[in-house]
Formats: structure tokens, sequence, C-alpha cells
């Protein structure tokens, strides 16, 4: 079968409430959906989601990149596969958002293709993830209030966003610590918003308070590599990696300098599906676990992100998918289903998610 035609698709949704971190604040989603259509009728879904301060990306030039890599992939039939991938990440450099919403069309095409859950083609087995959710960035008694009400909606891990005040951040720290007590594990996410030297300060004053979030993802501004070596020397609190580590070359850098213990994978950030595997497998032979994250982005590539999660299960032992549920209502045919904290694949073929008809 033989690719017909690319199309982008403008996908919107409100929140349920803003999203804001130390890069940003959101009160819509507004991403790409990529439909791709073959001469047998076949359709393929794929989506990303803009991040400008992260990957330089918007919706402007996503379109531009996908109208960029069209032509190289039109005619060209899906049996060639790997030719495909190809095409997509030999075409353009950088852009990694946009090639990964068209890697992802292509990914759920060749499933339907071949009559499998993509989980399935990829050689997973797991269906169903637990996901933290995110704790936006807001004063001390909203931000307590957000995690006692994540509790009552079933959620077992917060991902807190901190970042703008260490000292402020310390405080925010402690409140839900104190308020959730043990039911619950923390998180913290500074998005870059601290100094090395204010990321030891506030993580070794938590650690002699007694508290031990499982982890603080990206304190320091992502090419800040001694920034990242310094504190792993002097805090206890394990160190993720997120917008320090695009490519494979990122990662490897990072860890041979035993500069952080987790990698958080994004596709976005991968360019999709194919190095989102292979940066799994490369970090898995230095002993270390991933995070399977997203972005603030919709159903389709969230759901694609957790058949990556299936497929690589005993590497990504933490999952951060929680962009659906801060979504007010989901409004696309989805069969995997997303309830809260819960997200469960099922066993259509695909990808599982495509635009209402
Ligand atoms: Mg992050």
């Amino acid at each position: 079968m033989k690719i017909k035609e690319i199309r982008t698709v403008l996908f919107k949704a409100p929140l349920k409430t803003p999203f804001k971190t130390a890069l940003r604040r959101v009160d819509q989603l507004e991403d790409l959906v990529v439909v791709v259509e073959c001469d047998d009728g076949s359709v393929g879904y794929g989506e990303g989601a803009p991040t400008p301060a992260i990957t330089g990306e918007t919706i402007g030039s996503m379109i531009a990149a996908i109208e960029y890599i069209k032509p190289s992939l039109l005619g060209l039939d899906m049996e060639e596969f790997d030719t495909v991938l190809q095409k997509i990440h030999n075409s353009i450099v950088k852009n990694t958002t946009a090639k990964s919403a068209i890697e992802i069309a292509f990914y759920d095409l060749r499933a339907k293709n071949l009559k499998l859950p993509l989980y399935r083609m990829l050689g997973g087995t797991q269906k169903v993830f637990k996901t933290d959710i995110t704790i936006s960035m807001n004063q001390i008694d909203k931000m307590v209030f957000d995690s006692l009400d994540a509790l009552e909606r079933g959620y077992e891990i917060l991902k807190v966003k901190v970042g703008d005040n260490p000292q402020k951040d310390i405080q925010r720290i402690r409140a839900i610590w104190d308020a959730v007590g043990k039911k619950a594990v923390l998180r913290l996410d500074a998005n870059q918003g601290w100094s090395a030297a204010q990321s030891v300060e506030v993580l070794q004053s938590l650690e002699k308070a007694g508290i031990m979030p499982e982890l603080i993802e990206q304190p320091v501004k992502a090419d800040d590599l001694a920034g990242l070596r310094y504190i792993k020397e002097r805090v206890q609190t394990p160190l993720l990696a997120d917008e320090s580590v695009f490519s494979i070359k990122d990662a490897i850098t990072l860890l041979e300098q035993h500069a952080v213990d987790y990698i958080n994978i994004k596709l976005a950030k991968t360019a999709g599906i194919t190095q989102a595997l292979k940066l799994a497998d490369i970090v898995n032979g230095f002993g270390v676990k991933c995070m399977l994250g997203c972005m603030l982005e919709g159903p389709f590539s969230v759901a694609a992100g957790a058949h990556v999660a299936s497929a690589k299960a005993h590497i990504i032992t933490m999952i951060d998918l929680d962009a659906v549920s801060l979504l007010s209502h989901n409004p696309v045919q989805t069969s995997v289903q997303f309830e809260e904290s819960q997200i469960a694949l099922s066993e259509e073929i695909g990808l599982g998610v495509s635009l209402l008809s």
C-alpha cells in the first residue's frame, strides 16, 4: 500500500486548570495531529505538541517541517518501512516534535498493516500503567490543595513543579510532604530553574529535614553538565535528566560522566519512537532506568508513549504520562483508557486512537 496523503490538523482542547512550571504557563492544549493516508484507505495518526522553550518548535515550524518532509514520503510503499523512517529522520535536522508526530502516524499505520496493537508490534506485553500527575507551580496552599485533591482522585505519585525561588520551593515541598504524609511518592521537577549551588542548598535542606523525594528532575540548565555532576556529588536525592537529553549521544555523555541517575525519555525530544526505543536500550547498557514522559500533549502521542513504555517495560520503570488527564475532556475516539492515574492499552490494532469521523 502506497502513501497517498499526509496532512496536519490543529488539535485544541481546554485544560481543567492552567499548567504552570518554571518555564511557562499554558491554559489550553494546542498541538498538531498528523494524518497519513494510504491508497488502500488505511489511515495512521500521530501527534506532537510544540514546546518552544524546550525544543524550539512552534505550530508554524512543525507544519513547515512536515510539509518539507512530505514530498520524500508520498508514493513510498509501507512495506519499505525502514526507508520511510530514514526519509523522516534524514530529510531535516532538529525539529524533533514534528518528526515524532509524523513518525507516530507511520508506526500506527505499520501496526495496522500488520494487524497488531502497536505495543505488540514493538514486542511489549504490559498493558496497564500508573502515571504520576503534575502539581503545577503555584502558591503553597494551592499546591497543597492540588496534591490532596490528586490523592483523592487515586494518584499515588505527585510530580511537583518548582524552580522559581529556592527558598519558597523548600517551603512548597515541605508543606506538600507534611500534607500527603506517606500516602504519595513525590517527584520534584525544577525545569532548569535553579543554579547548581541552589540545587544543593534546597536538596540538602530537605534531606536534613528527613524529606526524601523519589527524584529531582532537571534542576539546572539543559547544557549545565558540570552543574549536574556538582549536585550529584553532594546530594542523596537521585537526579533525573530531562531537557539535558534529546539524543542518544546526550545520554551517553551524561552517563559516562556519572552526571545523573535516571533519564526521562520523551518522544518529542527523541524525534519519535525509533530513537526512543534505541535510547532506552543504550541507557539500559549503563544499568540506568528511565522515565517515559510527555510534553503537554494530547491522546495520540501520550498513547504512543505508553506503547513505547510497554515495549521497554524492564527499562522504563517510571511513567509520567498525565497530559490527557489534565484535559477537561478528551475529544477523540480512543480504545486506550485514560482513567486518572491509570492508562490501559487495548487489543485494537495500531495506536488505538483516532480522530472522530
Ligand atoms: Mg521535566
